[in-house]
């Protein structure tokens, strides 16, 4: 072995016990992302089996889209199925279609480009900033500025050819990206701007939540996300018109009647069931507590990392308050090498770590879509790693 082995095998020692060292010591084996159930959640849901109402009509959705509403600070909230689905009806609502291109991060779960390409529409990759882990305004300036023109009143590629209809931008991990610039950027440009704030529930930028910084945003109450439905997901909007529109197309585009079955357009059967929804109430009573212990837990790792060389913390950008929902360190350029050593490290010491996603571009089905120079995102691919996050981490009731 060399010594230039042995160097980072050191450190990588470090970085393991720095890890449990932020973590209260009787917890032996740390899940990625625990749901915790502190509330009134045994309470809504029995209430709701009592009501006989479990799926999609019921108080708790109505309840649900109300509390959802005011925690991203919007007008109004539509309850979804998942947050796929709220993502794919934002992006018909934006008017995507067939043939058009939507730019994304490359740096995102699938779900963002699987949405795009429902829409028959094909995802155009976009860098990452490194600061906010998400899409990173200069360069997408720049990027435009090469690649795109008006042609009319629609903004082409002029590589491919195809109209440029919207901008989704992702708050990786619940870090807010910098929504200002890119909304100014889209408003120049005249594209339209989806939130995907499904990672992003509680985290504000500015000063304001996540999901209302533009026309249309998505959230997602998967199991791991930091508020959980067992599976859903809310549109979240200010514009009448638009969360109207999104009920119509979620409820199979039924007009109102008290018993005819009069459906004016394709749509879908996408509505939260009231099941799910008496969950989410819940939940979302304790969002404030969950916000509390993720900021303690992200402090504790934060604070045990400092001293130790060859790795950062992954802090909330200056200008947001993060929800911390997913914790991350990255090593340095240096020792992305050990990185795989370093997930089996701590996987082998009941820490439940994984890497970043795989850009989306490397993935079969979306190889061949247009993309920027991607260096950020190919960087931090390389170097991340999510750490242990569930809110309970940090309960002072040991979760
Ligand atoms: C979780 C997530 C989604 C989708 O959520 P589901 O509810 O699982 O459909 C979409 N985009 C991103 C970035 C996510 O993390």
């Amino acid at each position: 072995m060399t010594r230039a082995k042995l160097k980072p095998a050191f450190e990588l020692d470090r970085v393991v016990a720095a890890l449990r060292r932020a973590l209260p010591p009787e917890i032996e084996a740390a899940p990625l992302h625990q749901p915790r159930f502190a509330g009134r959640e045994w309470d809504y849901v029995k209430e709701c089996l009592d009501s006989s109402f479990v799926s999609s009509v019921g108080n708790f959705v109505t309840r649900f889209e109300r509390q959802m509403a005011e925690v991203a600070g919007t007008a109004h909230a539509v309850a979804v199925i998942n947050g796929t689905a709220a993502l794919y009806v934002c992006l018909l609502l934006a008017g995507v279609r067939g043939g058009d291109e939507v730019l994304a991060p490359a740096l995102t779960f699938v779900a963002t480009a699987n949405a795009i390409s429902y829409c028959g529409a094909v995802p155009h990759f976009v860098d990452s900033s490194p600061v906010t882990l998400g899409v990173d305004p200069e360069a997408l300036a720049a990027h435009l500025h090469d690649i795109a023109e008006r042609r009319g009143d629609a903004i082409v590629n002029r590589r491919t050819g195809r109209p440029i209809r919207a901008l989704v931008p992702m708050h990786t991990f619940g870090h807010p990206v910098d929504m200002e610039p890119l909304l100014e950027l889209a408003a120049e440009w005249g594209l339209w701007v989806i939130e995907d704030a499904t990672e992003s529930l509680g985290s504000r930028y500015k000063g304001r939540p996540t999901g209302g910084w533009s026309r249309l945003g998505a959230f997602s109450f998967n199991g791991n996300k930091i508020v959980t439905t067992g599976g859903g997901g809310a549109i979240t909007t200010d514009d009448a018109a638009l969360a109207q529109a999104a009920k119509h197309l979620t409820t199979t585009a039924k007009l109102p009647h008290p018993w005819a079955f009069v459906h004016d357009r394709v749509g879908f059967n996408y509505r939260m069931p009231n099941l799910n929804a008496a969950l989410g109430c819940a939940q979302l009573e304790q969002l404030g507590d969950f916000l509390a212990m993720k900021r303690k837990l992200a402090e504790r790792y934060r604070r045990a990392l400092a001293g130790v060389p060859g790795v950062d913390f992954v802090a909330e950008p200056p200008f947001a308050r993060s929800n911390y929902w997913l914790n991350a360190l990255l090593l340095d350029e240096a020792h992305a090498g050990e990185r795989e050593s370093l997930l089996r490290r701590c996987n082998e010491a009941g820490l439940m770590c994984r890497p970043a996603w795989t850009l989306m571009h490397r993935l079969p089905m979306y190889r061949d879509c247009p993309r920027m120079d991607l260096p950020a995102a190919e960087s931090i691919e390389r170097r991340l790693v999510n750490l242990p996050s569930g809110a309970g981490l940090a309960a002072d009731d040991g979760g």
